[in-house]
């Protein structure tokens, strides 16, 4: 099996050169967490720093500063437009640079409030296609198609990276959500493929869902999932779900892989635009991001360092801003993950 996204080579001394996407709302202010943490867990990281404003030379100048680094970190860029021909520059990138899955791990923190406990799903999703293929139009007045790709080369390469996926972390189940029993062509595509892909595995169970079932089941009956996976915009709705079953849009954080690029951003891909600037946004998602790019460069035990100074932090010391019930702000969630990491008994240097 081919590596998904390549690993860029360090630059002299050992030290990553990595995209930074700030994006709109609260993108910047938890960048600026970031920059602080990395900076006193030592992380060996420099950060080209590309603002996305309206110009089309932004975008481009990010693809190439992506294609260039290899990896990303990303708030979500704002579509003010509602006009059909403004396409979304977060969809524009990841079709650009094939980021054709998405991982979002929702492991349930233990001490933070949550309407469920001691979850550990891993959603898979088709990440370029699907309903995001953006080909919709006025066929006649008053009539609008919009078009739902699915292709076999991508669904193949979705189910065999959830299998793999499942057998390196020791997974023991792969779900496939979908709707074929309506869908029968596009859904029932994506389903095939994945049964198929599931003999190359037969250590690894496989059943299937439809979607509106799974909604229900994952509300009630949430540990019964393991791995699952799902087109674009069934994967979009379901990691909402799962989030605010542990905690809401400020906890968790989701990679995108493709073959050569990977970028990371918190779970549930919110602007935050009412709550920017307030300091009370959770910085926790996008701090997750951030290990797990680290993790994804090689460099584990910063990953390591920063992850249990957060856990320390919310979930022994529950030091919580108001989304999880806290009274905390942005910034003492972060003075004290810093105080953690300063307190460390292992550091890697
Ligand atoms: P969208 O970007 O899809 O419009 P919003 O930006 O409105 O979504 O975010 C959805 C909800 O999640 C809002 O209530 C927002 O306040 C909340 N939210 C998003 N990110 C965070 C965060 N980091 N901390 C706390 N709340 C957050
Ligand atoms: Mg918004």
């Amino acid at each position: 099996i081919k590596k998904v996204a390549a690993i860029p080579v360090a630059l002299y001394g050992g030290r990553h050169a990595v995209t930074m996407l700030p994006g709109g709302g609260i993108g910047p202010e938890l960048m600026g967490y970031v920059r602080e943490v990395f900076k006193y867990a030592g992380a060996p990281v420099d950060f080209e720093v590309v603002e996305i404003g309206d110009e089309n030379t932004d975008l481009e100048y990010a693809l190439t500063s992506i294609k260039r680094n290899g990896v990303a970190i990303k708030g979500n860029i704002e579509t003010k437009s509602e006009s059909a021909s403004v396409v979304s520059r977060n969809v524009a990138i990841r079709n650009e640079l094939d980021l054709f899955v998405n991982v979002l791990h929702c492991k349930s923190y233990p001490g933070v409030p949550a309407r469920q406990k001691d979850i550990d799903i891993v959603i898979i999703r088709q990440n370029t296609e699907g309903e995001y293929a953006m080909l919709e139009h006025e066929s006649v007045d008053g009539v609008i198609e919009s078009m739902k790709v699915v292709t076999t080369s991508n669904s193949d390469r979705v189910a065999r990276f959830a299998f793999e996926y499942a057998k390196k972390n020791g997974r023991k189940k792969v779900t496939t959500i979908h709707k074929a029993n309506i869908m029968k062509l596009s859904d029932g595509l994506f389903l095939e493929t994945s049964k198929r892909i599931a003999k190359d595995y037969p250590e690894i169970e496989h059943n299937d869902m439809i979607i509106d079932n799974c909604c229900m089941q994952l509300v009630s009956k949430p540990h019964q999932f393991d791995v699952m996976i799902m087109t674009n915009l069934y994967g979009s709705i379901v990691s909402n779900v799962v989030c605010g079953l542990i905690g809401g849009a400020g906890l968790l954080s989701g990679k995108n892989y493709g073959d050569h690029y990977a970028i990371f951003e918190p779970g549930t891909r919110n602007t935050g635009t009412a709550i920017a600037g307030k300091n009370i946004a959770n910085p926790i998602a996008m701090l997750s991001a951030s290990v797990a790019m680290l993790k994804h460069l090689g460099h584990t035990q910063h990953a390591e360092l920063i992850q249990r100074a957060i856990e320390k932090t919310i979930c022994e010391e529950k030091i919580h801003t108001p989304d999880l019930g806290g009274t905390a702000k942005s910034t003492d969630v972060v003075q004290r993950i810093i105080d953690n990491i300063l307190q460390a008994d292992i550091r890697p240097w």
